[in-house]
């Protein structure tokens, strides 16, 4: 048997392989380079057609595109009318930027577990944290796996929530036929280089209300309101601030980007599948690792490849496991330290270990694996020959 990296000997790759990559391609940098020799390089025609792209593409009406997916919740929270004093319950497995969006607003985030065998929000959870003060929940896709989306419709019909999504993860997913994007009030999308379409940084929030995505465009742009009544009033130059803004604004050269990204991402998602089954198959051969449960595959974006390392079985711990696959040169990585284990959330809410006993257990066990639509079958196989590697060099 071949020697571990980690113990000197020679690892299953030469080059690391990254857990997340973009694509991009000749049409790609064509269709930024002609925003660079336009007229426009900042809020101009792209910014339209890119919201236009991705409205069309999930089935929402409205599109506000911003500068980043936390942008984008803070968005979210804004025009959904959440803040001081109101609760927005989150699971507390996601990036921080879930739950900083209601902090952002003057909001409390209160974290939910999430269910052992996908790490998607636990709804009976969640429904025991729901007080007079709730007003919105935020459930994730996690790993690019949809949310049972009727299950929060009615939890949030029955207590009076708002429903917005953060399916930053899960560009492309869809619930029972219908595309995530569409299926609540809503949805937060990012477009950083490890997601399913990049506009190097960038986000946008869908919904199908017109109000709504009218004071999300003036949230991004400082508050600022401009009509024809303001004008006839004060003059040609005028505008109103009537609301405190951010200047959260995508450039032209941004959404040309994201415009011709969003041309692959039908096969990037057919890629990312195959990818996923790849590993579905050969995984079930090594003790040990256990990957997510899937109950609706048909409709997994495949944002992120996740495994859980039973230590017994695999002969070590997700530790030891993620060193020694680090030194094989597989660029594995873990999503997440559940959110409200973090020093800032426990000094500033209170929130304490062991309370979303779930997510804490499975963060010990977590690991992602690289997944990325233009990995090749050569690199599916080195993450499978080093995950064989470790487990064999580990129980022998
Ligand atoms: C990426 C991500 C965000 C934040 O998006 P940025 O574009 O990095 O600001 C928020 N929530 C989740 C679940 C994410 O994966």
């Amino acid at each position: 048997m071949t020697k571990l990296a980690l113990r000197g000997g020679d690892p299953v790759r030469d080059e690391m392989l990254p857990y997340g990559r973009q694509s991009v391609d000749a049409a790609d940098i064509e269709a930024v380079a002609k925003v660079l020799r336009s007229d426009w390089l900042t809020t101009g025609p792209m910014v339209d057609a890119f919201e236009e792209a991705v409205t069309d593409y999930v089935g929402a009406d409205h599109g506000v595109a911003v500068s980043n997916g936390t942008a984008a919740l803070h968005t979210a929270m804004r025009i959904a009318g959440i803040g001081q004093g109101d609760e927005v319950i989150v699971p507390t497995m996601t990036f921080a930027a879930t739950a900083n969006a209601a902090l952002y607003e003057g909001a409390r985030p209160v974290f939910a577990d999430v269910q052992p065998g996908d790490l998607l929000i636990d709804l009976d959870h969640a429904q025991e944290l729901i007080t007079p003060r709730t007003k919105a929940i935020v459930p994730v896709d996690y790993a690019g796996h949809p949310c049972d989306y009727e299950a929060l419709q009615s939890l949030a019909d029955d207590h009076d929530l708002t429903l917005i999504a953060d399916a930053c993860h899960a560009l492309g997913a869809t619930y029972k036929g219908q595309p995530v994007g569409s299926l609540a009030d809503a949805t937060c999308f990012s477009f950083h280089p490890v997601k399913h379409i990049t506009t190097g940084e960038g986000g946008m929030v869908t919904t199908d209300r017109e109000e709504w995505a009218e004071n999300g465009r003036r949230f991004r742009h400082h508050g600022m309101q401009r009509d024809a009544g303001i004008r006839d009033e004060k003059g040609a130059w005028a505008y109103d601030i009537p609301e405190l803004g951010q200047n959260y604004r995508l450039t032209d050269i941004h959404c040309a980007l994201g415009t011709s990204q969003l041309e692959n991402l039908d096969a990037w998602i057919t890629r990312r599948r195959a990818i996923a089954s790849a590993y579905d198959d050969a995984l079930t051969h090594t003790p040990g690792v256990d990957p997510l449960d899937v109950s609706q595959p048909e409709g997994h974006a495949y944002h992120l490849y996740v495994v859980r390392i039973q230590e017994e079985a695999f002969g070590t711990d997700r530790r030891a496991a993620f060193h020694a696959l680090r030194a094989e040169n597989i660029g594995v990585n873990v999503h997440y330290e559940p959110v409200h284990l973090h020093d800032y959330y426990q000094d500033r809410l209170g929130t304490k270990p062991g309370q979303c006993p779930h997510a804490e257990s499975a963060y010990e066990t977590l690991i992602t694996l690289p997944m990325f639509p233009t990995m090749s079958d050569k690199d599916i196989d080195d993450v499978i020959r080093a995950m064989e590697k470790v487990h064999e060099a580990q129980s022998t």
